[in-house]
């Protein structure tokens, strides 16, 4: 379970750093585009700017001879879209229209600054006059603002994302108007035109809104995460569930093993018979060549049987002998950590316990630990578990515990094993640790007295009992080790 957690917590870290790095460069990108798209802009915008200063600076040096036909300055409304119309002063005469006093004002201060002058600025009509003083003729051109750059080659469409504007002494005359209202990222550019006539700031701003952040890119980022995710877990439960087959099949032939040793003990009266009919016949034997005359024959026959019968034995002992190889339990005593030999015994009946609902618990001081034989301890906890999994499949589903409870006692180290089954009837109690006492419908009844032998082969005892209030206890007592 904390194993699945960590992994679904992994995965959506995983996922979101992914995203957010996809999301940064999509970002990033944006960013790196539109600054392009406003830096070509300021330079058209310069470009234009000096362009009017050229077109002013022209007209000053030419100054007509006079005459209408010499009046070069008529045809640069056709020739630049942004002129509106041009005005001139002969030496003389005074600025013509009703902004005459702005006009004179800005060739006084072109006169001073030796290069053009801005006059009757109206940004908000979009709109301004540049002035350039000469001798002996003047030129005024009105600039409109909105054709200050041709629509093919600005960057900023009327109707696009990014909003650009002109700006004069607070001033601002939009160009596009752009989409910048909404929560997401904004990014600005701001900078001055490169034409000292003309003091006008471009200012750009684009919004990229979280619309528009590159979802399907990370969602499918965060659908591979899930999948590679999804691919370990199933690895990681098939890898669990392989290995605990493995330990199953372990157990399951040390079992068999042992058990062939118990049977030894239940075989142990085919050699009775056998004995048995050794003896009668050697004393018939003896008696009938003890008569007078020795019937020979007879006495020879008996003896021939005792040999058959005796060979019958030797070959039930030669077959024990082969089958029954138990080990030594005793000489392989080792200090063992018995928390976690309990919890590798019950990891390898977690499937059960699931099909079961049985929730088993531990109780057992970390530090604690006994001189045991590992796969002997092993095998007697692992049968006793399945022996408690037996006796709670008996009872209601709500009604079932099992605890592994473990405590020292002075030298000695005591494992309960206690369930909530149906318990142990008070006639069933002193035959439990019988060879072949089985009370199990295909129960072998060899369990019990294996974990018992095993257990005395490790200096220890196995004891049943009642368990309070109801259900079964069975107590393994093994020295500690320190
Ligand atoms: P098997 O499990 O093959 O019957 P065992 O030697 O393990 O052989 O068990 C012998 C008998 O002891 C079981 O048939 C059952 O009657 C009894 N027994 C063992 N463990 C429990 C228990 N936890 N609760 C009740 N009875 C039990």
């Amino acid at each position: 379970m904390r194993r699945t957690l960590t992994l679904i917590a992994a995965a959506v870290l995983l996922a979101a750093a992914g995203s957010a790095w996809i999301a940064r460069g999509a970002l990033a990108d944006r960013r790196a585009a539109f600054e392009t798209d406003a830096r070509i802009a300021h330079r058209l915008l310069s470009q234009r700017a000096v362009q009017h200063e050229a077109i002013l600076a022209t007209l000053a040096l030419l100054q007509p001879g006079g005459g209408a036909e010499a009046r070069p300055e008529e045809r640069l409304p056709a020739l630049y879209p942004q002129v509106q119309q041009v005005l001139r002063r002969d030496r003389d005469d005074t600025w013509p229209g009703n902004e005459a006093a702005a006009l004179a004002a800005a060739e006084a201060a072109s006169r001073t600054a030796r290069r053009a002058a801005l006059a009757a600025v109206d940004v908000e009509r979009g709109r301004f006059w540049l002035v350039q003083a000469a001798l002996p003729t003047s030129y005024a051109l009105r600039i409109d603002l909105d054709a200050f750059v041709p629509a093919g080659e600005w960057t900023f469409p009327r109707d696009g994302a990014a909003r650009a504007a002109l700006e004069h002494e607070g001033r601002v005359r939009l160009l596009a108007p752009g989409r910048v209202d909404g929560a997401g990222w904004r990014f600005d550019f701001a900078k001055h035109l490169a034409a000292e006539s003309q003091p006008f700031d471009l200012q750009a701003t684009l919004r990229v809104g979280w619309g528009e952040l590159p979802w399907a890119a990370m969602a499918a980022w965060s659908a591979a995460v899930a999948l590679g995710v999804a691919g370990i877990a199933a690895w990681q439960r098939q890898r669990t569930e392989r290995r605990r087959a493995q330990e199953l099949l372990r157990l399951g032939q040390v079992g068999r093993l042992n058990a062939l040793g118990e049977l030894a003990a239940g075989m142990a009266h085919e050699l009775n018979q056998p004995l048995t009919a050794v003896l009668a016949n050697v004393q018939a034997a003896e008696r009938l060549l003890a008569d007078e005359p020795p019937e020979t024959d007879t006495a020879r026959g008996a003896m021939a049987q005792a040999v058959a019968q005796a060979r019958r034995a030797s070959e039930v002992l030669a077959r024990l002998r082969r089958t029954v190889e138990r080990p030594e339990v005793g000489a392989a005593l080792q200090p063992l950590a018995l928390g976690a030999a309990l919890k590798r015994a019950l990891d390898l009946v977690e499937p059960e316990c699931r099909r079961l609902g049985v929730a088993p618990r531990i109780d057992c001081e970390a530090t604690l630990a006994l001189q045991a034989e590992p796969v002997a301890f092993e095998q007697i906890v692992h049968n006793l578990i399945s022996n408690a999994l037996h006796a709670l499949a008996e009872v209601p589903a709500g009604e079932r515990t099992l605890v592994l409870q473990a405590r020292a006692e002075g030298e000695d180290v005591v494992l309960a094993v206690r369930d909530s089954g149906p318990g142990i009837a008070p006639e069933v109690l002193p035959r439990l640790f019988e060879p072949f006492f089985s009370t199990r419908r295909g129960g072998l009844g060899l369990g019990l007295s294996l974990c018992e032998t095993l257990a005395a082969g490790m200096g220890g005892s196995l004891v049943a009992a009642h368990a309070a209030p109801r259900g079964a206890e069975f107590r393994l007592t093994l020295k500690g080790a320190r």
